[in-house]
């Protein structure tokens, strides 16, 4: 086990009973406070929860869920429990799924989630003699800003280049020492092309040592194609602007899971179809209650992020609780013959192929004759969108391997990227189902 770092020691190293005695502590404190937002003091959530009954974190199942649907329905201002005037910063979801939701930040909101992100980046081994580049949205995008404030807290010398310009990217990586930079996933794949152009190689030409790959599902494979080209150690970073954003929870050297830090979130997994607990071990949806947010606490909010629980200690020492690399979302989650297929499946067998690129969409129909399933993926290699011998080998190739993936027979067709027909990229629709009900 690598060595062990820690920015808040006594938080991170909890026993499980402290974590448990914490967070009903927690849980009655944000109950109480929640009383001054006119959503809990008289909406669904009026008279649920009475905080003298809170015993054990299990009584947080007697309050209702909240929805992305109900954030909307009601506005944030539903959800305050301080005036506006307390309210220092707002960010926003990506509303990739509709009207982007809001969510509202007190100082010692902001003050709770920087610590969260800084302890993410103590925990695999950077201090304040790094130099981090961020390669996120500054905007209501909360990558941007979350990431920078934890990386400044932790001392970091901390470049806020945003998205953008790929080769300005590398001559700042270049130009300022950068040992570790934050991007998605299909942007260090994409990045990958533009270090090629330009001849410079990252594991010799650069200092980068670790990257945070975050905003999006990748699978193991992809992180490990994205380590082995930049020399550098790839974390997942999991987290979702009504849970603040990045911090929520984070990999830590041992790399196996998902911490979430549940000194400032309850997380639950339940039945995407229902509102009971998935068993231990089982693939359920992510709920989540903020235990440390003023401004705007929020609770049992069902993510429609799909995870699994990881049990047992970690490596590491800490006990708060792990959770899988992330499936997809709900939405994402396809039955096709009555088999669940995972987009980050596909990923993961197109991943070890070349001449491919990592994008594609899951195409579903149905007439008559039954439903098909057809993968369309983008290639730079123009011989392949035409009939001939190489696309028909590699076609036959891809079609086995993905049998034995998903249990399921796909047709394949190759789209020529930056031709008119190509997917479009960043957090691309993986699924277009057109068939009829
Ligand atoms: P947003 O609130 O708009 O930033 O989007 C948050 C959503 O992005 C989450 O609910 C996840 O679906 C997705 N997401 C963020 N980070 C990851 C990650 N590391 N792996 C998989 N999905 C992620
Ligand atoms: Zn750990």
């Amino acid at each position: 086990m690598a060595e062990q770092w820690h920015f808040n020691p006594e938080m991170e190293t909890l026993s499980r009973a402290e974590l448990d005695a914490l967070q009903v502590q927690r849980l009655r404190r944000s109950v109480v406070r929640s009383m001054q937002a006119p959503i809990y003091r008289d909406g669904a959530f009026a008279g649920k929860l009475d905080p003298e009954t809170i015993t054990s974190i299990d009584d947080i199942r007697r309050l209702p869920f909240t929805t992305k649907d109900d954030l909307r329905a009601n506005g944030p201002f539903a959800y305050l429990t301080v005036p506006l005037s307390e309210i220092v910063r707002i960010h926003s979801s990506s509303g990739t799924t509709g009207t982007a939701v809001s969510i509202f930040h007190t100082s010692d909101d902001l003050a709770n989630w920087t610590e969260l992100v800084a302890r993410c980046m103590a925990a695999v081994g950077l201090s304040k003699e790094d130099v981090f580049q961020n390669i996120a949205g500054y905007g209501l995008f909360t990558g941007g800003l979350g990431f920078h404030y934890g990386s400044e807290l932790l001392g970091m010398t901390t470049i806020p280049a945003g998205p953008g310009n790929s080769n300005r990217h590398i001559q700042l990586m270049q130009t300022f020492g950068t040992t570790v930079a934050h991007l998605m996933p299909s942007y260090a794949l994409s990045l990958m092309r533009n270090f090629e152009a330009l001849g410079v190689d990252p594991k010799t030409d650069t200092k980068l040592h670790t990257l945070f790959l975050g905003a999006e599902p990748h699978s193991e494979e992809t992180r490990l194609k994205i380590e082995e080209f930049y020399g550098a150690k790839a974390y997942n970073s999991y987290g979702l602007t009504e849970m603040n954003g990045p911090g929520l929870s984070f990999e830590c050297p041992a790399r196996d899971g998902m911490h979430i830090w549940e000194d400032q979130f309850v997380v639950e997994l339940i039945d995407p179809d229902g509102d009971q607990p998935v068993a231990e071990g089982e693939v359920g949806e992510l709920v989540y209650t903020t235990l440390a947010r003023v401004g705007m606490p929020i609770f049992r909010y069902r993510s429609r992020d799909l995870a699994a629980f990881i049990a047992g200690p970690c490596g590491c020492g800490r006990s708060h609780r792990r959770i899988t690399r992330l499936m997809g979302r709900v939405d994402d989650m396809i039955i096709y013959k009555g088999v669940n297929i995972y987009p980050i499946q596909i990923e993961k067998v197109l991943s070890g192929y070349s001449g491919i690129t990592d994008n594609f969409l899951i195409v579903l129909e149905n007439d008559q004759k039954g439903e098909r399933i057809t993968v369309e993926i983008d290639t730079e290699d123009r011989q392949l969108t035409t009939e001939c011998a190489e696309s028909d080998r590699l076609r036959k190739s891809l079609i086995e391997a993905l049998r034995s993936e998903i249990l399921v027979t796909v047709r394949i067709e190759f789209r020529q990227v930056a031709g008119d027909d190509a997917l479009p990229r960043m957090k691309p629709k993986r699924i277009d189902d057109r068939r009829l009900k």
